[in-house]
């Protein structure tokens, strides 16, 4: 980790992060806001976009893009974005683990650029990460992809 904290400002026109593999986990409040945001009753939304485990709940991913929700490297849901999403570089599995960092900002032009972020208040945002999404960091030192359980 680096002594004073970490620099990042996201880059105009970049949506790396968007087309990364893995999933995209949601919240209750998410999928409430983003069908709000879209117009649909909840349960169509859901019906739509979202996978439910037993324990997890994500996006769906259309079979040739990354994200339903990225089109011409935009985020088309922006302003309601899932939690995950919005919080992005700043995850536990990123902010404590400064290998993962650093691979991280293999495709994130960002990070390393911009205004420096004081390590407690990068901890705090991760802290809501792991509030966000209890099962994915139930077990110590998890990262946030987890089998599907
Ligand atoms: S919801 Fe938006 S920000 Fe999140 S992965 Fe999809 S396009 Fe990217
Ligand atoms: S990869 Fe980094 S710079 Fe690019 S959109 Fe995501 S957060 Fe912003």
């Amino acid at each position: 980790m680096p002594v004073e904290g970490f620099r990042f400002q996201c880059v105009p026109g970049c949506s790396n992060c968007c087309e990364q593999k893995g999933n995209v986990y949601v919240t209750e409040g998410d999928i409430e806001r983003a069908a709000r945001f879209l117009g649909l009753p909840r349960e169509a939304f859901e019906a739509r976009y979202v996978y439910r485990t037993r324990h997890q709940i994500r996006l769906r991913k259309p079979p040739k893009s990354a994200c339903f929700f990225l089109a011409d490297k935009r985020c088309t849901i922006h302003p309601v974005k899932p939690v995950q999403c919005r919080l992005f570089p700043f995850w536990p599995e990123l902010v404590e683990h400064p290998a993962q960092w650093t691979a991280a900002s293999g495709y994130c032009p960002g990070m390393g650029q911009g205004e420096l972020v004081q390590i407690g208040s990068a901890v705090e945002t991760a802290h809501q990460m792991r509030a966000a999404y209890p099962a994915l960091y139930r077990q110590p030192g998890s990262g946030k992809i987890s089998p599907e359980d």
